[in-house]
């Protein structure tokens, strides 16, 4: 049996929080089928971050350290996921569904000749075969699917699980890269201009939607309960759509897939499109004022009422509780 290689991503200087819950998944695979699990973390500069990969994930990381990964390019990031796979003999190769994942993965997936399953949710293992699970028709639909063999290549949605964090043993192995004459060659990062927020980061998000009417009910009335729990603020589509907040603060199909701790719904009528980004939250508390909307069969806790009312009670009871 092989062994499961992670790919991490690193940004701004850090290991993502999203190659953490690959690991997670990793290691529930591992658990299941007694596969040995590994990494690979790739840049210029980054064997302190494998050291940090190896503490926190376990396993045997792979540190290509190499100039040539300064920066990202799909030649570079090939060459590294292959050397990887040799030294590791990998038949389950992990990658975020980032547009990083998106444009290595199936690059892998051709060289092998292996099964490809992108944008998962979930992995599960059914009589010792891998099943992934992900959504279909904008989430109307759930979809297993069973790679007819091995090795296979999966892109994992970032916030679809927690991010693996126990203190493991780990040793870090270094891999050299022979890195060819590519296609692309890199230019420059252009960061998007959302204000700062990674909502998949986010362990409490306070969400609101288009019955809030304007911006300024999102700084009267949710940021104050987001602050006081020390949350993010959310919206539906229709919040952004309408410019009330930016793109980044979505959640849903067309947004984020998030899965905090706590995710309060303001005013939310839970459409399909916006229960795939959210419903494997935690803990779902739901505010709506229609005993029937949809966003009630996805709450752990439902109040029905106008949360003009609510919600500013709820941030007052939250901060008395705090002192
Ligand atoms: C291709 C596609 C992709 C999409 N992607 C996304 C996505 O990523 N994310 C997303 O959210 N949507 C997405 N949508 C849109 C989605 O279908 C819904 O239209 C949207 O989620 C509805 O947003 P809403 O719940 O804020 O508004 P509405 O559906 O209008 O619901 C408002 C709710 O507020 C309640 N309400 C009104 N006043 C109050 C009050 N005072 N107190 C308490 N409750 C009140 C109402 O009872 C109602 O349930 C997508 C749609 C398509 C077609």
């Amino acid at each position: 049996m092989g062994s499961i290689l992670v790919v991490a991503e690193i940004q701004k200087g850090k290991v993502r929080e999203a190659s953490y819950e690959l690991v997670s998944f990793a290691r529930k695979v591992g658990e299941a089928t007694g596969r040995e699990v590994k990494s690979l973390v790739l840049g210029q500069g980054v064997s302190g971050l494998a050291e940090e990969l190896s503490k926190k994930g376990g396993g045997e990381v792979f540190a290509a350290d190499d100039a040539a990964l300064a920066n990202y390019n799909a030649g570079g990031h090939f060459a590294a996921v292959k050397a990887a796979i040799d030294a590791a003999a990998p038949d389950l190769i992990l990658l975020s569904n980032t547009p990083s994942g998106w444009d290595v993965a199936p690059r892998v997936a051709a060289t092998l000749d292996a099964a490809f399953v992108s944008d998962c949710f979930d992995i599960e293992v059914d009589g010792g075969e891998l099943v992934f699970l992900r959504r279909f028709f904008n989430g109307k639909l759930d979809a297993r699917l069973r790679p007819a063999g091995l090795p296979i290549v999966a892109t994992m949605q970032p916030g679809a699980t927690a991010a693996f964090s126990a203190a493991s043993e780990g040793k870090v192995t270094p891999l050299s890269i022979t890195v060819g004459e590519g296609g692309t060659k890199f230019i420059e990062v252009k960061a998007a201009s959302a204000k700062g927020v990674d909502l998949t980061k986010a362990e409490i998000i306070i969400s609101g939607g288009r019955s809030l009417g304007g911006p300024e009910k999102f700084e009267e009335v949710i940021k104050p309960l987001a602050d006081a729990l020390g949350g993010a603020m959310g919206a539906s589509r229709p919040v952004v759509d309408a410019g009330w907040l930016p793109h980044a603060h979505q959640v849903g199909s067309s947004g984020q897939v998030v899965s905090p701790k706590l995710y309060v719904a303001c005013g939310i009528s839970g459409a399909i499109q916006h229960l795939v980004g959210m419903k494997s939250s935690n803990f779902i508390i739901a505010i709506n004022k229609d005993p029937d909307a949809p966003i009630f069969e996805v709450a752990n806790l439902g109040v029905v009422g106008d949360l003009f009312e609510v919600v500013p009670k709820l941030t007052e009871a939250v901060k008395t509780a705090k002192g």
